[in-house]
């Protein structure tokens, strides 16, 4: 088998009795371990393994699938796709440093491997890249397209966005040239003032009304015609917008929202419209920005059409490090005591984030990451107590899209004594967003064809087999700020998301989790 990238697919199959192929599924029964807690009488823990079987069932024909991008012109709109034609073309430029060949490096799907296990002969680890472990769309073959309130070709947007090296853009500008953002619905109370001079490829009306649902689902259903695509998958990646309030009887119900909309309500956001067009046409629809799109009422809908929704807010660097180095610190016993965080930016994002409504669906996004990691550790934080946290966000023109992220964690170690570590996080923002675009595009789509039910001692539960619940947290380790399902606990820690991820994948072929455990190492 030869991917679409010219490379070698290396391939492996499961041999158990629990796992079976045929040329269109790949079926598993999987035995899911967990461990039941109660509390005894005597304020102690009753700890119990619990066992749970699944049937798990994986779609095995790869298809044909549409990337639709909210804010297609825009710094990671250009980016995501100057990337993606370089990557399909194998394309080589000249840098000041040498050639540089495209990758897709930073993207967890295309970048990273998982361990498959040990080898019987050598004993040694054998490690496989993460997309091939279950039959995923090669990102070369993504159809591309979606919005823009800015009505600039892609080649010029790309030039705007001034990310990449002038050589590489020589090479993508003819194919970018004859892309053109499709109309985009335009309310100028959500995004910042200073944006109003991009707006020149506006669907008419200036607040929700339902014909712009039916706008958005054409376009859709357009795109997938003309392409002849199996799904879409669409990503808002356009401007954050400012929160809009949670009113009782307009978005607090699936219901209400969709009575909101019909009525011109002026506290339905574009992005609420969007994810409503996706939900109701059946594609998934992915938030990467921090503003509450998902008000309850969006919910709600989602879950009553089984479709899948995914956000908030990407988390491309300085919060990715924090949810990596916090989930370090305080699982090695420090008592992390505050965090600064400052951020610089010069590129319109930035821009947008200086009007302070925008800014603050950004701090909020930001603020709540090291919650979970805090309160599972009872022995260094009593209840309700949090490191000093806080956000700083500011516009500089001059550093372009090359942000500026500058944290100081503070911590008390052994005895009194303290710990300061200070990062300086310097890189181009799209570059990398870009990646984290194409894996919740990649996870989100295979998420679609995987279905399970249970299977108790008499076999399984029914013969129906469904999908997963309508949010998708599986997508945590891309997002800032996970929305989960109602009643869910988040989970920011890095480590934890990518095991989730990844064990979740395994177990679709039958593998248990990678526990690190290594015993065949240590117990000879
Ligand atoms: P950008 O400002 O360059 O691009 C946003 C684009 O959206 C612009 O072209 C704008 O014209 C367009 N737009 C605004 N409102 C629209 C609407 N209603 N419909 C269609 N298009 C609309 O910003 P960017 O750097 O590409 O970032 C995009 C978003 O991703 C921002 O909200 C940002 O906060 C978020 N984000 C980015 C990163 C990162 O690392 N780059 C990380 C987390 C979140």
């Amino acid at each position: 088998h030869v991917a679409s990238s010219g490379l070698p697919k290396p391939s492996f199959t499961v041999k158990s009795p629990n796992v079976s192929y045929t040329e269109n599924e790949i079926k598993s029964k999987y035995t899911y371990r967990t461990t039941s807690v109660t509390r005894s009488a005597d304020g102690g823990f009753e700890a119990t393994p619990k066992e749970t079987v699944y049937d798990f069932k994986v779609e095995r024909k790869v298809p044909k699938v549409g990337m639709m991008l909210v804010g297609w012109g825009g710094n990671n709109g250009t980016t995501v796709t100057a990337g993606i034609l370089a990557n399909r073309r194998g394309l080589v430029w000249d840098t000041r440093e040498g050639k540089q060949a495209a990758n897709y490096y930073g993207s967890v799907v295309m970048g990273s491997t998982i361990k498959l296990g040990t080898d019987a002969k050598t004993g040694q680890e054998i490690n496989i890249p993460f997309h091939d472990v279950l039959p995923m769309v090669h990102p070369n073959d993504l159809v591309i397209g979606g919005w823009d309130i800015s009505s600039v070709n892609l080649a010029d947007s790309m030039d705007r966005a001034a990310v990449l090296e002038p050589t590489l853009k020589s090479l993508v500008r003819k194919e970018m040239a004859d892309m053109k953002p499709l109309p985009s619905i335009y309310y100028p109370d959500f995004i910042a003032a200073n944006q109003e001079d991009r707006a020149d490829n506006v669907v008419e009306g200036s607040k929700a009304c339902w014909a712009h649902v039916e706008q958005i689902r054409k376009d859709i259903r357009d795109f997938k015609a003309k392409n002849g695509l199996d799904k879409v998958i669409v990503q808002w990646t356009a401007n954050t917008e400012r929160y809009a309030d949670i009113v009782e009887g307009v978005n607090d119900t699936a219901d209400n929202l969709l009575k909101a909309i019909k009525s011109g309500h002026e506290e339905v956001a574009p992005s609420t419209i969007f994810a409503v067009a996706c939900i109701l046409e059946g594609e998934p629809f992915i938030n990467g920005s921090p503003q509450n799109t998902f008000v309850p009422g969006a919910l709600q809908l989602a879950e009553k059409y089984g479709a899948f929704i995914g956000g908030d807010d990407f988390k491309s660097g300085q919060t990715k490090m924090k949810s990596a180095l916090v989930d370090f610190l305080i699982n090695a016993g420090i008592k992390l005591t505050s965090i600064a965080s400052y951020n610089h930016l010069g590129n319109n994002d930035g821009k947008n984030l200086s009007s302070q409504r925008q800014f603050r669906s950004k701090e909020i996004s930001k603020s709540n990451v090291v919650d979970d990691m805090v309160a599972a550790n009872t022995v260094l934080y009593k209840e309700n107590e949090h490191p000093d946290h806080t956000v700083v966000i500011k516009y500089m023109p001059a550093v372009g899209d090359n942000k500026r992220a500058l944290d100081e964690y503070y911590a008390e170690i052994f005895m009194g004594g303290h710990q300061t570590i200070s990062i300086f996080n310097v890189c181009e923002d799209s570059l990398l967003a870009s990646p984290l675009i194409i894996d919740l595009v990649l996870i989100a789509e295979m998420m679609t064809r995987i279905t399970w039910r249970i299977h108790g001692p008499e076999g399984p539960s029914s013969a129906e087999y469904k999908g997963f619940h309508s949010v998708l947290s599986i997508l945590s380790y891309m997002l800032k700020a996970p929305l989960t399902p109602p009643g869910t606990p988040v989970v920011n820690a890095l480590g934890k998301q990518r095991g989730a991820l990844t064990n979740i994948f395994r177990a679709c072929v039958g593998l248990e989790p990678e526990s690190d455990m290594t015993l065949e190492h240590k117990l000879f």
